[in-house]
């Protein structure tokens, strides 16, 4: 089997290789690890590769199917409680029932149940029943945290898949990959810091360059207001569309931080969230009519709360170049 996308962990791999090999691959895993270890991973490879249609190696990670479990898309692969909530008995049931209606696309459909830890008696006695009787066509991946607190039966109709913490070296290869352009010194830090939980040590590298990011655009922003640029304004609205409405609201309320601070510079005080590189800016801001720094926090607070309300991200874009540059400021 392919998979070198999974860090570390060599001996679990060459087993569920093996397995791949000889009888193929079980109908039911118990994929346990803590958070960081890589069950995400792991199950998104043993879905590819139950639903593979490439020659030779699986995942091949080119074919079609492939290429939609790695986007997330593939409808025979069903995520039950990905969204973090536990998962209800309910659920189990309808998964229950959406097992006995045949594949969409592929040979096989694979349910994965996340935080299988969190699931009710009730719950687990559900699915303690699909996984005896479900169709043969059905595979089940079981991810959790600690495997002793899942039940006894369902652990023993699940073939275990422990994952273990991976070694400095190994951590900071895989960052290498992930993240080339980042310095080594930050990759070295992360990788040490994250206690052989690779997933730990991404979210907080990817933490960074949001926060990063948001600085820059945030900057961008104050600048082109105080130089009154309204062409490159609208410009950088157009590009902001293709930003995830989360990173959007994360950005919203930074700029919200900033022209408080800005207000705050304006009255003698010292500004408390923006950081020394956004000091130029900030001044360049605070030399603008009070009423219109007013203004300008006013909207952004506006749209940081309809951004709360499914309004997509081009619609506010859209309300920020409108409201900035439509006469009301
Ligand atoms: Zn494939």
């Amino acid at each position: 089997m392919r998979l070198d996308a999974l860090a570390g962990n060599a001996a679990l791999k060459q087993q569920l290789s093996a397995q791949e090999k000889g009888r193929g691959l079980s109908h039911a895993y118990l994929i346990s690890g803590p958070a960081g270890s890589g069950k995400r991973t792991l199950a998104r490879l043993l879905c590819a590769a139950m639903v593979c249609t490439g020659e030779g190696e699986r995942p091949c990670g080119a074919c079609p199917a492939c290429k939609k479990v790695l986007s997330g898309i593939h409808p025979d692969v069903i995520q039950v409680g990905e969204d973090g909530k536990d998962i209800s008995v309910g659920q189990a049931r309808e998964a229950r029932s959406d097992a006995y209606i045949r594949p969409n696309e592929g040979a096989r459909k694979v349910y994965v149940f996340h935080n299988a830890q969190d699931m009710t008696a009730a719950a687990q006695n559900a699915l303690l029943k699909l996984l005896e009787e479900g169709p043969a066509y059905a595979a089940f991946l079981l991810l959790a945290e600690n495997p002793g607190s899942v039940l006894t039966t369902i652990r023993s109709r699940c073939e275990g898949a422990a994952l273990t913490p991976v070694t400095a070296a190994e951590a900071e290869y895989e960052l290498a990959r992930r993240f080339p352009h980042l310095p080594r010194e930050q990759r070295h830090a992360a990788a040490k810091r994250c206690g052989g939980l690779l997933g730990r040590a991404v979210a907080e590298l990817e933490g960074q360059e949001t926060g990063e990011q948001l600085q820059v655009e945030a900057s961008q922003f104050l600048d082109l207001i105080t130089q009154k640029n309204e062409l490159e304004f609208a410009a950088w609205c157009v590009c902001l569309e293709k930003w995830e409405r989360g990173d959007l609201v994360l950005l919203l309320e930074h700029l919200q931080a900033l022209l408080r601070d800005a207000l705050a510079l304006q009255r003698g005080l010292s500004p408390t969230a923006a950081s020394p590189g956004e000091l130029p800016v900030l001044q360049g801001a605070a030399a603008l009519p009070p009423q219109k720094l007013l203004a300008l926090a006013e909207l952004i607070r506006k749209l940081r709360n309809d951004a709360a309300f499914h309004v997509n991200t081009g619609q506010l874009c859209g309300a920020l170049a409108a409201g900035v540059y439509g006469g009301n400021l």
